[in-house]
């Protein structure tokens, strides 16, 4: 009961996140392996908390499983777990975003558009996605007068652990809930142990707070090649990309306005009979209040898991 939740956990301007997975169970399934790394930095700690805003408790488990006693900063440790194969994750050389030479057979999703088999990049209604929460904003979308369907949310783990409730609050009505890393690596200029520490922790973030093992993933800038994926589909993830980008991060520095945004979808709309999905983020007022803009012209969307008839998470865990 204690060992119980072994998985993982999910920051900038556009940008912040946490996860984690049930020990005894996941143990049973994956057998995973006591070796532990220490952590080696706590830093963080942005602005004082109200009290509603209190962060997650580091949970015994997590403690008894990794040997911390407090959830990460923006540099997670890797934690070795036995499912993880590196034998099986392609040698492709770690890169930088916007370095994309030499990997052409590399199915780079950011470099090149590359999707592959299992990529979930599209949906049969046009349908949005929110990155980067949760935030104090993201409360706004799931109240009365916020979305009206059931959406689908990719989380940061530190985003997670520092507004837990908020978390619950978007699971309580019906939303499902993915991974977007711990805190926002470009994952392909990482080592396979730091990719592995920005899934983990991610979702051990996710488990820890609502009790559940995500199924969908979505890269930090998209960032994501064969060797990511490979590391990905070892937790049983599935990525989700999109075809529909609304830029909105960009309204924050009045590089677009929601009219010019409200107008794209529109066209998008038209030209794609309704199809595909699309990205936006509910880190600031501006964009949130833009995505119940969108929402109106939206009717009848699906989540990531109905797109695709797929499940909502790898594994629910009842209290
Ligand atoms: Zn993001």
């Amino acid at each position: 009961m204690l060992v119980q939740r072994i998985m993982l956990i999910p920051f900038v301007y556009h940008i912040l996140f946490f996860t984690v997975v049930t020990a005894a169970r996941v143990t049973e399934k994956f057998g995973f392996g006591l070796d532990r790394l220490r952590s080696q930095d706590t830093k963080t700690s942005p602005k004082p908390l109200t009290p509603a805003e209190q962060p997650l408790q580091f949970p015994q488990w997590l403690e008894a499983f990794t040997g911390l006693k407090s959830w990460p900063g923006n540099e997670p440790p890797y934690i070795p777990l036995d499912f993880i194969d590196f034998s099986q994750v392609p040698q492709i050389p770690a890169h930088n975003q916007g370095q994309c030479q030499g990997l052409v057979n590399a199915c780079s999703f950011d470099c090149f558009n590359c999707i592959s088999y299992d990529d979930v990049y599209t949906c049969p209604r046009l349908s949005q996605t929110f990155d980067d929460g949760p935030t104090p904003q993201t409360i706004k979308l799931v109240l009365d007068g916020g979305l009206k369907d059931k959406l689908t949310f990719f989380t940061l783990g530190v985003n997670v652990v520092r507004y837990p409730h908020i978390y619950r609050e978007v699971v309580r009505h019906g939303h499902v809930m993915g991974s977007h890393t711990w805190s926002h690596k470009y994952l392909p200029s990482l080592l396979n142990e730091q990719i592995v520490a920005q899934l983990e922790w991610s979702i051990w973030a996710m488990n820890a707070t609502a009790g559940h093992l995500p199924k969908w993933f979505r890269p930090p800038y998209g960032g994501v090649d064969d060797r990511v994926r490979a590391i990905v589909r070892q937790f049983g993830m599935q990525l989700v990309l999109w075809n529909m980008d609304t830029f909105d991060w960009k309204l924050f520095d009045n590089l677009r306005t929601e009219q010019e945004i409200l107008g794209d979808i529109d066209k998008y709309t038209l030209s794609n009979q309704g199809l595909g999905l699309v990205l936006e983020h509910d880190t600031t007022l501006a964009t949130v209040n833009l995505a119940i803009n969108i929402q109106k012209k939206l009717p009848k969307q699906m989540t990531v898991p109905q797109c695709v008839g797929g499940i909502d998470y790898i594994k629910l865990f009842k209290e």
